[in-house]
């Protein structure tokens, strides 16, 4: 239905995603072409294998002619708008959807999903919510941008009840029948001002998971984000609340008596909950929330109970203010995931030791002085590094202790070592992208952890 009949169907990106899509394509009898600007390493073995499944893959470049006169294009997630193949479809006026849109299509309309954008916390919110669903005893998966490609569930023979789907701005563009039951915004705050022309294009690609909801949905927002708010304040459908500084909300934290508080009820003390942070928080109230909006069973007192006993034991994702350990006294945190100043943010404002905090990376667009006013009494020096370290060095210089780390990892861990004292704390919370130094956050991570213990 997607692809005009006769005509092949041109996946761009031949990552995770991509592959599944072309699969998903295939298994409905459609004749793919899949092409990928790289030809590392890493995916030559995935051509190979979707080439002995009929699938025409290219690597270290796409046809663009070939591409111009697809039925359709399906581009993978991370794939920017204005590359040569998305270029060439859209000149010649071949609709452009995104992998989560071709799995939309072929899921069928009994598997129910809780859609998570947001700025920061989607990932944490989407694992939170996969394990709220399980507890609550419904047979459920996490899917989207938290790793498992949704065209890769669509592809199974045993499909979920339910699907904790994580939707970024990117994905969101090039999905015009996202539908959740459930649809959450965690927060709103600036990221992707390199990829976004402005602030309002990006929060309006945000909008896009409320696009199609209607009386009968139910939208679970942050009361605390005045951003949010304002947006979805139209959206039609039921609206819930969470917050963590204010009561009359349908799920709040009541920080006097150190408890979750859900429905006008106690959900779980704060001490039995094992995340680090007030924002991990917002995050197990989100999710409650969100599972609890979704289904009936999770009303009743013993759904309450088995609310409270997943976030219990729930395990936060990794790189995300990951306790490494101490060493000679200093407390390594692993907070690679904080790719913006919002996220740093968070991190930072819960610190409660002297941090020694590595701040650098690929610049994405805001400025660090965003991050001063949570500096105060809680960084003892920065470490600025990467790409970034001139702007870094820029924006905080004169306010807080800022030492130079330069482009060599060794060197920026060196420095960070130098500068803690036993009882300090070295914070990783780079508020950048990783890609000047490495592929990804998850190897920035991993790099930091190794080196901890040297
Ligand atoms: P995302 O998938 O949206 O990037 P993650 O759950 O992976 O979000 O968290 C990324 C980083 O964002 C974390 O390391 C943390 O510093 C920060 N963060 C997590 N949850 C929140 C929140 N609710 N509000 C603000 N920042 C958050």
């Amino acid at each position: 239905a997607l692809a005009a009949a006769g005509r092949e169907a041109a996946v761009v990106g031949v990552g995770r995603s991509g592959a599944a899509a072309a699969r998903l394509l295939r298994a409905a009898g459609v004749a793919v072409y899949a092409s990928d600007a790289g030809a590392g390493a890493k995916l030559t073995p995935l051509a190979d294998a979707l080439r002995t499944e009929g699938i025409d893959v290219q690597l270290g470049g796409h046809d663009l002619a070939r591409i111009a006169k697809a039925g359709v294009v399906v581009v993978s997630p991370g794939v920017p708008p204005d590359v040569p193949p998305l270029r060439a479809a859209r000149e010649a006026g071949v609709p452009i959807i995104s992998e989560v849109e071709l799995a939309l299509h072929h899921l069928p309309a009994s598997v129910r999903y809780i859609g998570i954008t947001g700025t920061n916390g989607k990932t944490t919110v989407t694992a939170m919510v996969a394990q709220l669903l399980s507890a609550v005893g419904v047979n459920a998966e996490e899917a989207g941008n938290i790793g498992t490609p949704l065209s890769e569930i669509a592809l199974r023979e045993a499909l979920p009840a339910w699907i904790s789907l994580e939707l970024s701005s990117f994905q969101l563009a090039d999905t015009p029948s996202v539908k959740p039951a459930v649809a959450v915004l965690t927060n709103l705050a600036p990221d992707h001002l390199d990829r976004y022309p402005d602030l309002e294009s990006y929060y309006r690609d945000k909008d896009r998971l409320f696009r199609n909801l209607d009386g009968l949905s139910v939208r679970v927002v942050n009361r605390d984000d005045a951003e949010v708010m304002r947006r979805t304040a139209t959206v039609r459908g039921d609206a819930k609340t969470f917050s963590v500084e204010r009561r009359d909300t349908d799920a709040w934290y009541d920080a006097d008596a150190r408890w979750l508080m859900l429905a006008g009820e106690r959900l779980l003390a704060r001490d039995e909950f094992p995340l680090l942070g007030l924002h991990n928080v917002a995050n197990a109230l989100t999710a409650a929330l969100a599972v609890h909006s979704a289904l009936p069973e999770a009303r009743s007192a013993d759904g309450r109970a088995r609310l409270a006993s997943g976030l219990r034991s729930f395990v936060a994702p990794p790189h995300r203010l990951e306790k490494v350990g101490e060493f000679d006294g200093v407390l390594w945190i692993n907070d690679s995931k904080a790719t913006n100043v919002g996220a740093s943010r968070v991190a930072i404002a819960g610190m409660e030791r002297p941090t020694v905090l590595l701040l650098g990376g690929r610049h994405k667009g805001e400025p660090y002085s965003n991050l001063l006013d949570v500096m105060r009494g809680r960084v003892k020096a920065v470490v600025a590094y990467g790409e970034a370290e001139d702007l870094v060095v820029a924006d905080l210089t004169g306010h807080v202790p800022v030492e130079r780390g330069g482009s060599s990892f060794d060197t920026v861990l060196a420095k960070a070592r130098a500068l803690a004292a036993p009882g300090d704390a070295i914070l990783l919370s780079p508020a950048c992208s990783s890609y000047d130094m490495f592929n990804n956050y998850e190897e920035r991570g991993a790099t930091f952890r190794a080196m901890a213990s040297r």
